[in-house]
C-alpha cells in the first residue's frame, strides 16, 4: 500500500526543504491546522515550526518523490510541491481541488492529495465497527447507481468505502478523517468556508469535546480559526 515509512518520534527535529530557515519539530496537539504542504486540514501529530505559523502532516513532510496508487498501477505518480500548471486539477479520489502539493500522473493527469494516497484498500470506521469497509473507485451498486453516504447523507457515484451486506457506504472524502487525524481528535468535519459557519461549528466543537472530558489544546486552534 502507498503508506510511507514513518519512524519519526514526537520531539524529533527535521530540516525540510520547503522551510529551510528553521527546523521543524514533530509535536502532538489536538488543534486543527492547515498543512503548509498540501493545504489540507489536519489534527493531532504534525511537524511544526516553533517560530512561524507553519505546520505539516507527517506524511507530507516525508513524501517520496514518486508513488504508485493501487487503483492507478499503470503509471507512476510524481510528487509536485505546488501543482502550478496542474493547479486546477481535482483529486482523483476525494474530488476536491488540489491546492498544494499532490501526487500526479503526467500521462493521465490523475492527481491525488497526499492524504488520499494514504487511504487504504480496507478500513474500519467507528461509524461501522462490526465489519471492515472496502474501497471501490465507483459505486458498487448494480448499474453503478448512486449510493447514499452514511456520514454526510449525500449521494455519490465514485470513490466509496462500503460494506455490501450492511449496505453501508461512505464517500472516500468522508473517510479522510481517519488519515488526517480528525477521527482520532474527535473533529467531525472540516470547517466550511465562511467565518460564521466556522465559528459556530467550532464553538459547538469545544463544548462537545469539553463534555467528552478531553479538552486539551483545542481552544487555541479555535481562536486561530475564528480570527483567521
Ligand atoms: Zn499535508
Ligand atoms: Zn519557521
Ligand atoms: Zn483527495
Ligand atoms: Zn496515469
Ligand atoms: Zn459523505
Ligand atoms: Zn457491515
Amino acid at each position: 500500500m502507498a503508506t510511507f515509512q514513518m519512524l519519526s518520534k514526537v520531539g524529533e527535529d527535521i530540516q525540510h526543504w520547503s522551510h529551510p530557515q528553521h527546523s521543524l519539530n514533530l509535536v502532538f496537539a489536538q488543534s486543527l491546522y492547515t498543512c503548509s504542504g498540501c493545504k489540507e486540514y489536519g489534527a493531532g501529530l504534525r511537524y511544526r515550526c516553533n517560530r512561524c505559523n507553519f505546520h505539516m502532516h507527517e506524511f507530507c513532510a516525508k513524501a517520496p518523490s514518486t508513488a504508485i496508487h493501487p487503483y492507478h498501477t499503470q503509471h507512476q505518480l510524481f510528487f509536485h510541491n505546488k501543482p502550478g500548471g496542474l493547479k486546477k486539477s481535482k483529486c482523483g479520489v476525494c474530488g476536491k481541488a488540489t491546492n498544494g502539493s499532490a501526487f500526479c500522473c503526467p500521462t493521465c493527469s490523475f492527481c491525488i492529495h497526499p492524504c488520499c494516497l494514504q487511504l487504504p484498500p480496507e478500513l474500519t470506521m467507528k461509524e461501522h465497527p462490526q465489519h471492515s469497509l472496502k474501497l471501490a473507485s465507483a459505486s458498487p451498486l448494480p448499474n453503478n447507481s448512486p449510493y447514499t453516504c452514511n456520514a454526510c447523507n449525500k449521494i455519490g457515484t465514485s470513490w466509496v468505502y462500503y460494506c455490501a451486506p450492511c449496505k453501508f457506504y461512505l464517500h472516500a472524502l468522508c473517510a479522510k478523517g481517519v488519515i488526517n487525524g480528525f477521527q482520532a481528535q474527535g473533529i467531525n468535519a472540516p470547517p466550511k468556508k465562511g467565518k460564521v459557519a466556522r465559528a459556530t461549528r467550532y464553538a459547538s466543537q469545544v463544548v462537545r469535546i469539553f463534555v467528552d472530558g478531553v479538552l486539551v489544546g483545542l481552544g487555541e486552534g479555535v481562536l486561530d480559526v475564528i480570527n483567521s
